[in-house]
């Protein structure tokens, strides 16, 4: 393909074909727009990858999402995959924490660092009879006049340190892997910071929430319960969501984005990559190395989306390129059931720091969701590295694989050797909402309001969660064609558009 073979308006290129990219690139084949969805994989889905082999299924990166906002689960329903969609086993639907070397469950109520039961607190022997006592003063501490906090000194201010640091810490380090003493509450975790504003405090705010949802789910179990996963393995929901796309129009081609120019039009340089994987996911090589389109979304990672983005604007580019990531790896450990002691009875294990283990937490994926591992043997995920301990993710297999079984050996009681080792890698793959993030976004925000036909997604701006990268996705292609100077003629036939 060339520069000149084109044709006349209404193109649109969306770069990177995560979750956020294929948000963006639905809402432009509905509206109408002539897509082409660029990726160097070659491959729908960004991180959600699934492994099947031998009766095991292993998912390299999220292996759940959220039932509780609406743009995934409403999604998978509308692709056909509703009967694929599994919910936490009961058995599953609590967690463990470490302290002190004993496995404890996280008192029930506790959500993240709400407090919504003080007795389950007050009989839980995590926490010190100090500690406790000053989690139920809680309530009482002054309201912050602060617009934005770090989670540490948040958490510590609200609810003590010890509470902090046995519960919190672990707690929302398994979801963020970031530097406690960095992560913005405006950004990361708004709705405690709202309670902290407008309830006057977390435990006041809980029970106000308790009360406005439906009363079962005031316990831990219905909460886990809003967590589900496919029974085919997660990446079935971006490939189909793929094929439906392509079946309406949707171009895919594998390639490496390296850099964009703006002057009337896009121009999309592409550069080829090593492995060809079209085949079997319609993703085709690039026929030529130059694209030209009339709106241009971004929906990469923020380091490579600075770095492409430099020429059409450089301060979109310095901004973008601002936002820290830090890396992580997940070593996949299978064991025939009789090699592990533990009842692996809970959705899973978080460390807190002050533990000085080597990992920060372990899926307990075959109690979690069935058909993850054979008849007769369990699954476990067993994750290192994090903002806080940045050499993890570079660390070889071997190496990782033996953190990994030395930690499950000591804390689970398994003996032998796993029957499965699968390690992923993923460095620099968690972007982190630093103090100031959310100033960020808002400049972000403006600035590529700035740049007519311009659209930027992903993990890196509204939320890391599946909902809120799809929904990232959406809201860039609404902006790059209400910022378009081209104009679509309506279409003649309403599309099944899902960014409604
Ligand atoms: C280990 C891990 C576990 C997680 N667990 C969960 C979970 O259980 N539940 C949950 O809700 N969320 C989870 N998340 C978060 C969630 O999966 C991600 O936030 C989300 O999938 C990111 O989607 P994205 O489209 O923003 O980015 P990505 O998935 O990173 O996609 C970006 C795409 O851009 C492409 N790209 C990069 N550079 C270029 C270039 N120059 N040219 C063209 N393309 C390019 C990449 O190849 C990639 O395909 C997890 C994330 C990780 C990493």
């Amino acid at each position: 393909m060339s520069s000149t073979d084109q044709s006349p308006s209404g193109r649109c290129v969306v770069v990177g074909a995560g979750l956020a990219g294929l948000a963006a690139a639905d809402v432009m084949v509905s509206e109408g727009w002539q897509t082409t969805l660029i990726d160097p994989v070659g491959r729908a889905g960004g991180v959600i990858e699934t492994i099947r082999e031998d009766g095991w299924l292993i998912e390299r990166s999220a292996d759940s999402f959220l039932t509780s906002k609406p743009e995934a689960v409403e999604l998978v329903e509308r692709l056909g995959l509703g009967a694929d969609v599994l919910p936490l086993r009961p058995t599953s639907r609590r967690a463990l924490v470490l302290g002190r070397g004993e496995l404890y469950p996280v008192p029930a109520g506790f959500r993240l660092m709400a407090p919504g039961q003080l007795a389950s607190i007050l009989r839980s022997p995590l926490l010190s009879p100090l500690a406790k006592l000053r989690v139920c003063l809680e309530r009482f501490v002054p309201a912050s006049t602060a617009d934005d906090e770090s989670l540490e000194s948040f958490a510590i201010r609200r609810l003590g340190r010890e509470a902090y640091e046995r519960l919190v810490q672990p707690l929302v380090s398994g979801i963020w892997t970031a530097d406690p003493t960095k992560l913005s509450m405006a950004a990361a975790l708004p709705d405690f910071l709202s309670m902290e504003k407008q309830a006057g405090s977390l435990r006041t705010g809980e029970l106000k929430r308790l009360k406005s949802v439906d009363r079962n789910e005031g316990t831990a179990g219905a909460r886990y319960g809003q967590f589900v996963t496919l029974a085919s393995g997660l990446d079935t929901f971006p490939r189909r969501w793929c094929e439906h796309l392509q079946q309406r129009g949707l171009s895919c081609l594998q390639a490496r984005v390296d850099r964009v120019d703006h002057v009337d039009t896009y121009r999309v340089q592409l550069a080829p990559t090593p492995t060809e994987r079209s085949a079997d996911t319609g993703f085709a090589q690039p026929g030529a190395s130059l694209l030209e389109a009339d709106t241009l979304i971004v929906s990469t990672p923020a380091t490579p989306a600075a770095a492409l983005l430099q020429q059409v604007c450089p301060a979109l580019s310095a901004e973008l390129g601002s936002i820290a990531y830090a890396g992580s790896a997940i070593v996949s450990l299978g064991f025939p059931r009789e090699a592990v002691r533990h009842p692996l009875n809970a959705a899973g294990l978080v460390i807190p720091r002050q533990e000085g283990r080597s990992i920060l937490a372990i899926s307990f994926s075959s109690s979690k969701f069935p058909g993850r591992a054979p008849e007769g043997h369990v699954l476990m995920r067993v994750f290192l590295g994090g903002a806080l301990d940045p050499q993890a993710a570079t660390l070889n297999d071997e190496t990782l694989s033996e953190r990994a079984i030395g930690e499950v050996a000591d804390l689970l009681g398994v003996t032998g050797t796993p029957s499965l080792i699968r390690v992923a890698r993923w460095e620099g793959a968690m972007p982190q909402y630093h103090l100031g993030h959310r100033e960020r976004v808002a400049r972000i925000r403006q600035l590529v309001e700035g740049i007519p036909g311009c659209g930027v997604a992903g993990a890196a701006l509204n939320g890391v969660g599946i909902p809120q990268v799809i929904a990232s996705g959406r809201e860039s292609a609404r902006q790059a064609i209400t910022s378009s100077s081209c104009r679509l003629l309506p279409r003649a036939l309403p599309s099944p558009s899902s960014s409604s």
